[in-house]
């Protein structure tokens, strides 16, 4: 695992022990009492804490197993799915206490997700597959209202728009460009994708991952030269790679001299 990988993980192995160390100083301040009632509310809490903590901690493991080896193990990556999603807020938490950039875990964590989709055998259709990019990669001096219809940009080349249109003919994918969740959500739910190649920043792409579960979603971090929101840019032959991944064309990532130069198809 690379060190970007090994953050997320490493909050949710913390976030974990944290989980048990308070579950052993409740058991010890109720089990203590005499109280029948204290009794009772602490073996029914012991039974049902150490069920999820065991079930966590399985997940866990597997989903270190799944990294570590590079299988897809199905029953596993559900648990370990589960175990994320549990833990999510406390690992978010407990990182920024320890001095952690809330970007830099959810970064790890666009990163855990990309390894577990890429782990999967995908041959999909081209129109079973939808670009999603933010709206912050459109020129801010654009006229052209492109969230309403994608097809309003008129391919100027000022911004990754036009490059991202190249790539959707290109493939024959689906592409659409949201100005936030809930648009990006309409959008899901209106083409109905099998699998879904998406351009955002952290906070939108970890969100937008965690709602369209269990979609499978190859995140893309935009790149920010300007600053967040204002004029963001994308690595195309990152997103090159995911499509050709949803399309079952690349199991590895393409050396660089091997991706082909973007043509820019007439309308
Ligand atoms: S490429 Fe499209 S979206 Fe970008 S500035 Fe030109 S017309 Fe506007």
């Amino acid at each position: 695992m690379r060190i970007k990988k090994r953050l997320f993980f490493s909050m949710l192995l913390l976030s974990l022990a944290f989980i048990i160390l308070l579950f052993l100083s409740g058991w010890y301040l109720l089990a203590n009492r005499t109280n029948m009632l204290y009794r009772i509310l602490a073996v029914t809490g012991a039974v049902t804490l150490t069920f999820i903590i065991l079930l966590t901690g399985i997940g866990l493991g597997g989903l270190a197993l799944i990294l570590w080896r590079e299988r897809n193990l199905p029953f596993l990556r559900r648990l370990g799915l589960m175990a994320v999603n549990l833990l999510f807020p406390l690992a978010m938490g407990l990182g920024s206490r320890l001095g952690f950039s809330r970007e830099a875990i959810k970064a790890s964590f666009i990163e855990i997700n990309n390894q577990l989709v890429k782990l999967q055998e995908f041959v999909l259709q081209p129109r079973e597959i939808l670009l999603l990019a933010p709206h912050c990669l459109q020129w801010t001096g654009c006229p052209h209202k492109i969230t309403v219809d994608v097809y309003n940009c008129r391919r100027c080349g000022r911004c990754p728009i036009d490059a991202l249109h190249a790539l959707a003919s290109k493939y024959g994918v689906r592409l659409a460009v949201a100005t936030g969740g809930t648009l990006a959500r309409h959008f899901v739910k209106h083409y109905r994708p099998k699998a879904v190649v998406a351009i955002a920043c952290e906070r939108d792409l970890t969100s937008g991952i965690q709602d369209t579960r269990p979609l499978p979603v190859l995140g893309i971090l935009n790149l920010r030269p300007y600053g967040p929101c204002l004029n963001t840019q994308v690595n195309l032959k990152q997103v090159e790679e995911a499509i050709k991944y949803f399309l079952g064309e690349q199991k590895e990532a393409l050396p660089a001299a091997s991706v082909s130069p973007l043509e820019r198809p007439g309308w």
